[in-house]
């Protein structure tokens, strides 16, 4: 009797401990309360943006693009949600995307996409917001669909990286000086906070050497001085994985023109960089085609890990001052120069 009774005790135990993580994790059904879809222009980028508002906080949802039988298939899977009054089938905005369909498949909800492009990581975002109580907003996701040439600013790839960005000169060093007093500090500094912006988008770690107008060491420091304390920056960092220079080039006959990369052949990493970077970057900007060249600049020596020194164009040609002035120009660059160093970490391995 008293063995039965220890039993079925026992029994209740076993049962409560079974159940209680269970319970734990058994996150409320979720239900889809609004729908949202608007054509948006922010700066040079236009896409289609799609809002799902949920009745609480959207937290287990998983993103699936680039299918080989479905390239241009988009899927969403919500855990424990329901489409609630919402319909099955909605068009969207035909130059963006066909269709937007809900499917509630047992516990899961899917939300199927057909883009016009690719479902690749440039062409699309996916995020959550929160609540906004002022604004009358529920718990939303947030879709946003890129077109033809993807969404600006991001390069996939180079997640978790570390990468040194410096704009050459500054300060008391004006650099070359160009076609209508254009200054070659100033063209560097815009092309690398350029840089920097598509860079963070893509989930790098960015260290700047300079974020404005002026000497990283100090007006009177020596050329070696100053050069060391870029490299520094690199060096005293933590895993930096590159460390890239950008310039602009000149001379004195105002014909020459073109783009080039400079490297020092520390190790075969080196000119593999140099040579992703020179790629992107004609691919991009299309000016012609100077190559590689080894050379002995001090912060590609002196940097201990991969480094380049990219020269944009010629500051002392009419046609490339003028281009390197211009933000799109600008914007083409910096775009290839991201590209070309997701293109690098690809290439190498590491
Ligand atoms: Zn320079």
């Amino acid at each position: 009797m008293k063995r039965a009774i220890a039993v079925r005790i026992l029994g209740l135990v076993v049962l409560c401990l079974w159940l209680l993580p269970t319970l734990a994790l058994a996150a409320p059904t979720r239900r889809v309360t609004s729908f949202q879809s608007q054509v948006v222009t922010e700066g040079r980028q236009t896409f289609l943006r799609i809002e799902i508002g949920m009745n609480g906080p959207i937290k287990d949802y998983e993103v699936k693009g680039d299918g080989i039988l479905n390239p241009n298939r988009l899927t969403i899977d919500f855990e424990k949600a329901e489409k609630g009054d919402v319909r099955s089938e909605i068009p969207l905005d035909r130059k963006f995307a066909k269709t937007l369909r809900f499917q509630e498949m047992g516990k899961k909800l899917r939300v199927t996409i057909g883009m016009q492009v690719p479902a690749s990581e440039r062409n699309y975002r996916v995020y959550t917001l929160e609540k906004d109580r002022r604004a009358g907003k529920p718990h939303r996701l947030v879709i946003e669909l890129y077109g033809e040439g993807g969404r600006r600013g991001h390069v996939a790839g180079l997640k978790g990286r570390t990468i040194v960005v410096d704009p050459g000169h500054g300060g008391s060093d004006t650099g070359a000086v160009g076609v209508g007093g254009l200054r070659e500090k100033d063209i560097t500094l815009e092309v690398a906070g350029k840089v920097r912006d598509i860079l963070e988008n893509s989930g790098v770690k960015v260290v700047m050497t300079r974020e404005d107008d002026r000497d990283v060491y100090g007006p009177t420091a020596t050329d070696s001085q100053e050069l060391q304390a870029r490299v520094d920056y690199g060096n005293f960092t933590p895993n930096v994985d590159v460390f890239l220079s950008i310039h602009c080039n000149a001379f004195t006959s105002e014909s020459s023109n073109g783009t080039e990369t400079y490297y020092y052949p520390k190790t075969w990493l080196d000119s593999l960089l140099a040579q992703n970077l020179q790629e992107a970057m004609i691919e991009h900007g299309d000016r012609r085609d100077r190559g590689i060249h080894e050379a002995r600049f001090y912060v590609c020596r002196h940097s201990t890990m991969p480094a380049a020194l990219v020269e944009l164009a010629f500051i002392t040609n009419y046609v490339e001052g003028n281009l390197l002035a211009d933000e799109d120009f600008q914007d083409e660059m910096a775009q290839g120069i991201a590209e070309g160093l997701a293109n690098y970490f690809a290439a190498s391995g590491t």
